[in-house]
């Protein structure tokens, strides 16, 4: 079925993995900037998914949830032939480094099968723009100095980000091979609130606030680029709605620290001690810094991070200290059960 390029004030927009940290922020960010849209959250609702983070929208007309798995053909064949949606922006994903080092398989299955899946059927429907939200990870580890442009060469190395490598391949190939309109964007590491307690910042955030240990890989040297959640979502609906199909985009902050300073700077500002950190056997294969070049969304599509870090991580630290329930929650549940099993038996059979 043809349709019309362009936006009306009434599209219908899937987003995948909309349960999840920065999808649950993309949902609640284009609720209230554009309040005719009808939004589909289809999400598996794995560990990582929790419709919690979503509160306050399970009244609105306009938001629809489905519980699906982008990775089964007949679950994405369902959402599309019921709601026929004009957009597509794919969140939903296998995101934990550590975990698909322990077990890649299932990340093969969800970020590259799952991407297949929701092409071929963007492609049926005539998708007006279909948006892959990738990661700087899949430029692999570069100098802080010469940070990784779109053009550059894609150098994967961990299963996660060769995962998303090849997702990302697969959505080029749809707009080289098939002329799907679609756009890749590259985001450096996220931070804000509803973020799950397996990620640094929360977990810096969480263990400081009960006064434990603070994990730190290695010497804690790794340097990572830092992005206010909020920041990326205005960046991804300047990309759906303006940017011209095929194109990649970096988006990033500009902001970089090493764990170990991040960690430091948050304890600071949380009034405790460095006596927290711990530094544990670093991680296998290890990149060493990620950095982005994001010139091109600045110029092609005027976006700029509005977020200084101090801004953004006063936010975040407040949010996490008033919202103690929501982590309880979480820590009390399935991913207090999973980190137990993989501890265990090294198995994460029964969280797929
Ligand atoms: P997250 O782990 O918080 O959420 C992932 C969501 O996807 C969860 O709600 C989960 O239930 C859902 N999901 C997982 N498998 C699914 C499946 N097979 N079918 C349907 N839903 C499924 O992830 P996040 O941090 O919000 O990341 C979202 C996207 O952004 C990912 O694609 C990730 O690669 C990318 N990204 C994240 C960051 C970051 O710092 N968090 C940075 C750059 C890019």
């Amino acid at each position: 079925m043809k349709k019309k390029v362009g936006h009306t004030n009434s599209e219908i927009i899937l987003v995948t993995g909309g349960a999840g940290f920065i999808g649950s922020h993309f949902i609640k960010y284009i609720s209230h900037k554009y309040p005719n849209y009808k939004i589909i959250n289809f999400d598996k609702l794995t560990y990582a998914g929790n419709l919690n983070n979503l509160t306050g929208l399970g009244d609105d007309q306009n938001y629809t949830f489905v519980k699906g798995d982008i990775a089964v053909n007949s679950d994405v064949e369902n959402v599309f032939e019921q709601f026929n949606p004009s957009f597509v922006v794919n969140f939903a994903a296998e995101t934990h480094v550590d975990k698909s080092i322990l077990d890649p398989n299932i990340f093969l299955k969800t970020n590259i099968m799952g991407t297949q899946n929701l092409l071929n059927h963007s492609k049926e429907q005539d998708v007006k723009k279909f948006v892959q939200i990738s990661t700087d990870e899949v430029y692999g580890s570069v100098q802080k100095d010469s940070p990784s442009i779109e053009d550059e060469k894609i150098s994967s190395n961990n299963p996660y980000s060769a995962s998303k490598a090849a997702a990302d391949q697969l959505v080029r190939v749809a707009h080289h091979t098939f002329k799907q309109r679609v756009n890749i964007v590259r985001s450096c590491n996220n931070y804000g609130a509803n973020q799950f307690p397996e990620k640094l910042i929360p977990t810096i955030i969480s263990n400081a606030m009960n006064n434990q240990k603070i994990p730190i890989f290695g010497s804690g040297s790794n340097i990572r680029e830092w992005l206010y959640v909020e920041d990326h979502c205005r960046a991804i609906d300047l990309i759906l709605h303006d940017a011209v199909p095929g194109r990649i985009y970096n988006v990033g902050s500009g902001i970089h620290y090493t764990n170990l300073e991040i960690t430091k700077l948050i304890l600071k500002q949380m009034d405790k001690t460095d006596e927290l950190i711990e530094f544990v056997e670093d991680r296998k294969g290890h990149d060493f810094c990620y950095a982005i070049n994001s010139e091109k969304i600045k110029k092609e599509l005027n976006w700029e991070p509005e977020f200084s870090f101090a801004s953004g991580i006063k936010q975040t630290i407040n949010w996490y200290v008033d919202h103690q329930d929501w982590l309880k929650e979480i820590q009390s549940g399935d991913y207090l059960k999973f980190n137990q099993k993989v501890a265990t038996e090294g198995l994460m059979e029964d969280f797929r």
